[in-house]
């Protein structure tokens, strides 16, 4: 149970002045992005970890004869007077003439309520504005004043001001005021970070960091070297790798067991594989059986880039588990690559005599019951399906191994909660394709033993990238229609423009109406709002070449795997996080054809984004890749926040706080070694953190070994 000393932060925020019902479902959606339940409201912490992105020094103070040509100053002066726009003509702003005796300075406001404006700015009172500084015609004016208050007020304007993050609907001074009365509610907390480390970088305690945040006063205090910052930043990953060494260790505490098979089944799955193993894979499916035949338990990652062939490593360790008389489960996270690792699976395990079971949020009624019984008997071997596999109804006979496949989806929360389905002696190995760079894979994963699969299948041709200019879409489409003639099968990409799925969807659909009416019959249409039966069939028609034109927002995006598809087109691809861009051309290029992606950017383009672009045509190594892209964007745009479920991170940045990643992870594993159920004082406080950052599962692993 969370301790109490930290209710007031995990009180909701509608308590705030000003805060009101519509401001919170607003905050919590802007805030709690990850959480992302339906309904969730805002509490006081989410408040204080937004951070600032910046800020406005307000401090400069010139006379009005002095005033620069640009930047922001506060200035002293008295309200000379109005002149209202001519009530015809709504486009001639109001202005108020304000002087100190020393010049004159204009106070500049379009569309605004005339009412307002004199109730602010009376005639003959002095007053105190601050803003950006104009000169229109060779006189000095300020347009909307970022505040004007009387002298009692003064003093208690933040004359330097944070600068938050802010999101459509949310009013700069309504967050300020928000995060200022949210700061009150701060308790004091016991230290969890080591004194001597805090002195060595000279950082703050937690609350003092907190308010050096939202109440700078320098203008560095907010950078990202700030100690504040730097401070806060370690606390995150310190929390997050803390987490994930308790995860590991209460893993490995629990007894393993020996699944070391006949190897009988794996050999007529291979017998039936139209192809034969990498070299990679053969090494990766070795090390695998080697860790499921100790008896510790084994707790794997597979990485392999896009393509690379994972399933079949997944599949054969899986039929190790079978044969040793236990079952397997392979999770994913969509209920597309459910449905499609099921139909793999299900063909080759045939050969085998493997019985597969699919089992999905779809399934309902009669069919779930009938898998659920075949589940708890034992008669089926291998389940397949999406995180529906967690639900308490979900009983296995004998569950051996889990593999968890595009693992970067799901959180360490699910993970656990598979964990604990799956009792103590499950083994684990856990797949994914994104590549990602080892600080991030530290921060999801922690220390986990790992395979690569380093090559990809003999005979795959490179992709031929090329970046395009929308508006030449329409050579673009001619070319893809010479391409389908051949017949060539193609993914038409949707752009994300915004990260809602609304807008996304209307731009597919007209995409997908105007591509419909050229290429009659041949094209279909798939997005994530859709029934589950017609994506289906949409997905087999694609599959079977009945269509050969797939229009569809990101939902392909990862492991579909249809080999004869040969072109990718993705629209407003500057859009997309490299990663993501990726994994989407790695749904060409999987079988012998010579397969082509046209990434269309829209003009004009920045030199960033020109420079990630130009990326994607000079390499398919996923590593590289995603290497640049975190050089280039933040952490958490690299692998698209809202989509990745990635415990990602609210106030580290891995693109400037990368560096202390290794260190949290020595600490964390250090803290461990001599405190593992964390009774010290040191080990207390830092239970206070796990909290506080809301890793309350990893706790409970605390109380439960
Ligand atoms: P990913 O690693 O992206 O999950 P998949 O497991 O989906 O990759 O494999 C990609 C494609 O490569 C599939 O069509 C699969 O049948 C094929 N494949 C896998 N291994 C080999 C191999 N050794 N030789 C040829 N094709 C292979
Ligand atoms: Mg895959």
């Amino acid at each position: 149970m969370r301790p109490p000393l930290l209710n007031p932060l995990f009180a909701g925020a509608s308590g705030l002045k000003g805060i009101g019902e519509k401001l919170d479902k607003l905050l919590a959606r802007f805030l709690r992005p990850v959480q992302g339940t339906p309904g969730a409201t805002t509490r006081i912490i989410d408040l204080l970890f937004h951070l600032p992105s910046g800020l406005v020094d307000r401090r400069f103070r010139p006379r009005i004869a002095d005033l620069p040509r640009e930047g922001v100053v506060t200035v002293e002066a008295t309200v000379i007077r109005h002149r209202p726009p001519p009530p015809a003509n709504k486009r001639i702003p109001y202005r108020v003439e304000v002087s100190d005796g020393t010049g004159v300075l204009s106070l500049v406001f379009f569309h605004a309520y005339a009412e307002t404006i004199r109730r602010a700015l009376p005639e003959g009172e002095t007053r105190f504005i601050s803003g950006k500084i104009d000169w229109f015609n060779g006189e000095p004016q300020v347009a909307h004043p970022d505040h004007i208050v009387a002298g009692e007020e003064f003093g208690r304007m933040p004359l330097i001001e944070p600068v938050y993050p802010l999101t459509e609907g949310l009013s700069a001074k309504v967050l300020a005021r928000s995060i200022a009365q949210a700061l009150e509610k701060l308790p004091d907390l016991p230290e969890w970070q080591d004194q001597a480390y805090l002195q060595r970088h000279g950082w703050p305690s937690f609350g003092t960091a907190l308010k050096a945040m939202h109440r700078p006063e320098t203008p560095s205090a907010t950078g990202p070297d700030a100690p504040a910052r730097r401070r806060l930043a370690y606390d995150e990953l310190l929390a997050n790798q803390l987490a994930l060494s308790l995860v590991r260790a209460s893993m490995k505490r629990a007894q393993g067991r020996r699944l070391a098979g006949t190897g009988d089944l794996r050999a007529k799955l291979i017998r039936a594989l139209p192809y034969s193993l990498t070299a990679a894979q053969a090494g990766a499916v070795e090390e695998i059986l080697r860790d499921m035949a100790s008896d510790d338990r084994m707790l794997r990652l597979l990485q392999g880039d896009v393509g690379s062939g994972k399933t079949v490593v997944a599949l054969l360790a899986l039929a190790a588990a079978v044969e040793s008389g236990a079952q397997g489960a392979l999770m994913v996270p969509t209920e597309i690559l459910a449905r499609q690792h099921h139909a793999t699976l299900s063909k080759l395990c045939e050969a085998a005599g493997i019985q597969v079971t699919l089992l999905t949020g779809r399934e309902k009624g009669k069919p779930r019951e009938e898998a659920l019984a075949r589940i708890a008997s034992g008669a089926t071997n291998l389940v397949v399906g999406t995180h529906a596999l967690f639900q308490d109804d979900v009983i296995f006979h004998d569950l051996g191994l889990v593999v968890i496949d595009e693992q970067h989806r799901f959180g360490v929360h699910q993970r656990l909660a598979l964990q604990a389905k799956a009792g103590g002696a499950t083994d684990l190995l856990v797949m994914t394709a994104t590549p990602i760079p080892r600080t991030l894979a530290l921060t999801v994963y922690g220390d986990m033993d790992v395979s690569k699969l380093t090559e990809k299948p003999a005979g795959r041709l490179p992709v031929d990238t090329r970046v395009i200019p929308m508006s030449r879409v329409d050579d673009v489409i001619e070319g893809l229609s010479r391409s389908m003639a051949q017949g060539n099968r193609a993914y038409w990409v949707c752009p994300l423009v915004e990260e809602s799925e609304q807008v996304d969807l209307a731009a597919a659909e007209d995409r997908f109406l105007q591509l419909a009416s050229r290429f009659t019959g041949k094209t279909g249409l798939v997005h994530g709002r859709m029934k589950g039966p017609d994506k289906d069939r949409v997905m087999a028609q694609f599959k079977d070449g009945t269509l050969t034109l797939l229009v569809s927002t990101t939902v392909i995006e990862v492991g579909v795997d249809v080999p004869e598809a040969t072109v990718m087109v993705i629209e407003n691809a500057e859009r997309f996080g490299l990663a993501q861009l990726h994994q989407l051309r790695g749904r060409v290029g999987r079988g012998t054809g010579k397969s082509s992606c046209l990434l269309l950017y829209q003009e004009p383009l920045g030199e960033t984004a020109k420079a990630r672009l130009s990326i994607m045509r000079e390499t398919e190594d996923g590593f590289r890749i995603a290497e640049e892209d975190l050089k280039l964007r933040g952490a958490g745009e690299m692998l698209g926040t809202r989509q990745s479920g990635l415990p990602l991170f609210r106030m580290a940045d891995l693109s400037t706080d990368g560096d202390l990643l290794a260190t949290a992870r020595d600490d964390a594993q250090l803290v461990l070694s001599r405190d593992a159920k964390l009774t010290t004082q040191r080990g207390e406080a830092l239970r206070i953190l796990l909290y506080l950052f809301e890793r309350d599962e990893a706790v409970r692993l605390l109380a439960a070994g």
